[in-house]
């Protein structure tokens, strides 16, 4: 028998389903099975939430920073103490392993609670003045109604670090999951409803981007917007918001680079592009996509490699053994399958994969083996496009030089990573990739407390750390004049 979830919306504290009655299916891409069902949303539904949280803003923004902190630390605890269920909820429905969708969950929390601290310890300013009497400072204050639009790739973290720092600082919100993981988003909200938040102040709305997540994106009421997702969505986001001037930032797409250079430590450069482009069947934002190797090192480091990924267990996330589980969805693996068949055609030879997996258990999930291309000719889609998927493309490079050309040779710019052990080299190449995020021997982390974002068409704006924090906030400039008459 298969678990069924009955998810219903989040608007202004009630638990209720659409007006149009009618419901949006969820499935296990490691079976194809429905496994719940949750509202489709209209616009009516979403103008419903964002009047909610309209409602809610002005008592919402009196909480002390330390009243609302209380809050989300409950929730973030409720969500910690359900991890097990919440990692399981989230396997089913976007397809990671059980452990790494419990360390989402558990991650998630940390992030609620790292926010809730941090806006306790905000400040404005106080300026000194030429003129006499003058009093000045600068002050933060919540922007208003924030809408959140959010993946399918990581629903849990996105949930934290985006609607932990509106919350924090005193925004309501209205959060748009991606319709093929809305449950886990649904169960957290529950999180922070069983911690108090008071109605309206958080309102979840499933739905269709096209629908739901363009009335986000237009509606006057709202004041900033927070996207992640593909590049192509995002710039119809950007579009949609300039009509009223919100406030938007943008997560969006990445082509990262890896560049292991002739005297890179190569066990542990081989660990981490296989961890870094494999976890989470390779639908990562800073997954490693596009791997140049100095031509010296190149034989080595792929035997390396492939003795990495040889040792992936490709099967349903439910299971222990498993630690590939499929594609999110038959879309997504329509297009690796597009981005391998062009390499190959124009001569890439496929070192591992390339296919999808044989067996009963695979056959109706949207699983596929982890796929190494080498010889990889310039101008392979692949090489230009986003692989979101479970394929790495190897180039070789003469030196480091030419591997930063072709690194930046990218419309998009979120994250890069070098390999050396040479700290000359690595200084030179900080200064040179353009990314959002440069990581030297290491790849793909993304701490809460690091500002992460892209720059180029990855989107701006920015992500975790404390920076964070202020992007959902307005700077009020305050003057007093404390002078007398006659004074
Ligand atoms: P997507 O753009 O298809 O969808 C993202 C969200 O936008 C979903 O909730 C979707 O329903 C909604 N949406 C779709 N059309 C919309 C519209 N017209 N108006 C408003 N909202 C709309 O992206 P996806 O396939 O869910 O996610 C994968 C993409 O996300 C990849 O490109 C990946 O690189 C990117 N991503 C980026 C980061 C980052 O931080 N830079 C992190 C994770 C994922």
């Amino acid at each position: 028998m298969v678990e069924m979830f009955d998810g219903k919306f989040l608007i202004d504290g009630e638990w209720s389903k659409s007006d149009s009655g009618s419901t949006i299916r969820v499935l296990n891409p490691a079976t194809g099975q429905t496994i719940g069902e949750v509202p489709n949303g209209s616009v009516e539904d979403t103008k419903r939430a964002i009047d909610a949280a309209s409602q809610a803003l002005s008592k919402w923004r009196e909480f002390t920073p330390h009243e609302r902190a209380r809050i989300l630390f409950e929730g973030a605890r409720l969500i910690k103490n359900r991890s097990n269920e919440l990692g399981r909820l989230l396997t089913m429905e976007q397809g990671k392993p059980l452990s790494e969708a419990t360390g989402e969950v558990i991650e998630a929390a940390d992030g609620i609670e790292f926010y809730a601290e941090a806006a306790t310890k905000m400040h404005g300013s106080v300026i000194s003045s030429e003129i006499e009497h003058r009093n000045l400072w600068v002050q933060k204050e919540p922007m208003g109604i924030v809408g959140i639009i959010i993946p399918w790739n990581y629903p849990a973290a996105m949930f934290s670090g985006k609607a932990g720092p509106a919350l924090a600082t005193g925004n309501t919100v209205v959060l748009k999951p991606a319709s093929n993981t809305p449950l886990t988003n649904l169960e957290m909200a529950r999180a922070m409803v069983e911690a108090g938040i008071p109605k309206g102040v958080l309102n979840v709305v499933t739905g269709p981007g096209p629908v739901v997540g363009n009335e986000i994106a237009k509606n006057s009421k709202i004041s900033k917007v927070t996207f992640t997702g593909e590049t192509e969505t995002g710039k119809q986001v950007m579009r949609l918001a300039s009509d009223t001037l919100k406030r938007i930032s943008l997560e969006l797409g990445g082509n990262d680079p890896m560049i292991v250079c002739e005297d890179a430590d190569l066990e542990l450069a081989a660990t981490g592009a296989a961890n870094g482009r494999y976890g989470n069947c390779g639908q990562d934002c800073v997954a490693p996509k596009r791997l140049y190797v100095h031509k010296s090192v190149a034989e080595k480091f792929i035997k390396l490699f492939l003795d990495r990924v040889n040792l992936i267990r490709v099967g349903n996330g439910l299971d222990p053994e498993t630690t590939m589980g499929p594609l999110n969805n038959s879309a997504q693996r329509a297009d690796v399958e597009r981005l391998v068949r062009d390499a190959k055609d124009r001569g890439a030879e496929v070192l591992s994969g390339g296919k999808r997996p044989e067996g009963e258990s695979y056959a109706n999930g949207f699983f596929y083996e982890p796929t190494v291309l080498v010889s990889v000719p310039d101008g392979s889609l692949i090489l230009r496009e986003e692989c979101f998927g479970p394929a790495l493309p190897i180039v070789q490079i003469s030196d480091m030089q030419e591997g930063i050309e072709k690194a930046n040779d990218s419309i998009y710019g979120l994250g890069a990573s070098i390999w050396t052990k040479d700290v000359t080299k690595a200084m030179d190449a900080i200064g040179q990739l353009q990314a959002g995020t440069v990581w030297v021997n290491a790849c793909s982390d993304t701490p809460i407390n690091v500002p992460f974002g892209g720059i180029k068409q990855s989107g701006f704006g920015r992500d975790h750390g404390t920076e964070a924090l202020e992007a959902y906030c307005e700077m009020k400039s305050v003057t007093i004049n404390s002078k007398r008459s006659g004074q």
